[in-house]
């Protein structure tokens, strides 16, 4: 048999392993000059806005809210699919976490449905591009214009996706990005936050390292509560060697998934009742790619079919509000039928640039095969 398809592998070239080795040989290895590149760089690739980095997409989130002065007494709107961070940092920062269900096609935040969520407590709005397909930033910005609504974007995924042309990050409020090993972008574990300014970028700073401001050759003063969020060189020297070939890394997910489509055929949706994702070759980086199965089909069962024939699914996500924690601040089954829906029965399969063609058509013929037998 074939060799184990993993759903996601990192991309790390030789000359990162080589980088890392050099910053770990040069004596300095936390956050340094690597750093201040990465972060010179980044702001350059996102139209010249402040850019800081950080060793998390989800602390960049927590930090942004922060700096929007919101906490208690406050809700934020955010979509029940997504990594259950991007909820996490709305209770984290003492916020009530509000939801609004989900498209059934983009499978990302409905805007009529955060329209109507929004009361006088709302103060901001994550959205979430799930898979990299941008939510309607038009739209968005002008329901948050509209009522006065901080925007954090949690575009986690979403490096080298566009919206009308412009990259995601170059444009809007706060935009947070993750560089946690699965994303299209990784510096192991890392995350970066673009900022309105120099005044937010600075806030920005303090928040990343125990509120500390320092002055002359010995002075310091803390006037804020920070926490320790700083990203490293290591990581940084990843970045660096990364970022130069993130556009052949996004053009490698474009091409893989224009051969899923092909290979799927027109009829596969009929045929099968499943849903592929959004045909898009403009806007999304194909950070994965995602079918929904068909009702009455389990999960589970697909997913263990699949790895028996050596092939790795992932589930990106749950429904958020369905978790536990989430059950016990008042959410339960019913609320967001369509997140509830896709939560159950969608499947990342296998997307990263280095597979091949040949890995697209097996998965392909896997998943025929499996939702094809009776369950
Ligand atoms: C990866 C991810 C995060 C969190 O990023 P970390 O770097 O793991 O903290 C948040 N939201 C979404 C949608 C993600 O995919």
């Amino acid at each position: 048999m074939s060799d184990f398809l993993p759903f996601t592998r990192p991309y790390i070239d030789e000359a990162a392993i080589a980088a890392v080795g050099n910053v770990l040989r040069s004596g300095w290895i936390t956050s340094g000059p690597k750093v201040l590149e990465f972060e010179k760089q980044l702001s350059a690739y996102f139209g010249g806005r402040p850019v800081r980095t950080f060793n998390s997409g989800t602390c960049t989130m927590e930090i942004a809210l922060r700096i929007a002065g919101i906490g208690p007494g406050d809700e934020v709107i955010t979509t029940p699919i997504s990594w259950v961070a991007t909820s996490n940092v709305i209770i984290e920062v003492g916020a009530t976490p509000v939801f609004a269900d989900i498209d059934p096609v983009t499978r990302n935040i409905d805007l009529d449905k955060v329209e109507a969520a929004i009361t006088p407590k709302t103060r901001a709005i994550i959205p979430v591009d799930l898979s990299g397909l941008p939510v309607d930033r038009d739209r968005l910005y002008a329901i948050a214009a509209k009522h006065k609504l901080r925007v954090v974007e949690d575009a986690a995924q979403a490096i080298g996706s566009l919206w009308k042309g412009k990259r995601i990050g170059s444009f809007g409020d706060f935009v947070s990005f993750s560089f946690q090993a699965n994303k299209n972008l990784t510096t192991t574990e890392g995350g970066c936050l673009v900022l309105n300014n120099e005044d937010e970028a600075r806030l920005a700073e303090k928040y990343r390292l125990q509120g500390v401001t320092r002055t002359g050759f010995d002075g310091m003063d803390v006037d804020v509560l920070g926490g320790k969020f700083n990203m490293t060189d290591v990581a940084a020297a990843i970045g660096l060697n990364q970022l130069p070939q993130l556009d052949a890394i996004t053009a490698r997910r474009h091409a893989l998934a224009k051969h899923y489509f092909a290979t799927f055929g027109e009829d596969f949706e009929k045929q099968t009742g499943a849903q592929l994702p959004v045909t898009d070759f403009t806007n999304t980086n194909w950070h994965m790619f995602q079918i929904v199965l068909p009702e009455g089909v389990v999960r589970a069962a697909f997913m263990e079919k699949m790895k028996a024939r050596n092939i790795g699914c992932g589930v990106h996500y749950p429904p958020i509000h369905l978790f536990q924690m989430y059950r016990a601040r008042g959410f339960h089954e019913g609320m967001f039928p369509v997140a509830e829906s896709v939560g159950r029965r969608i499947v990342s399969l296998p997307m990263f640039p280095k597979m091949s063609e040949v890995d697209v058509e097996r998965v392909v013929v896997a998943v025929r095969e499996v939702l094809s037998q009776k369950s």
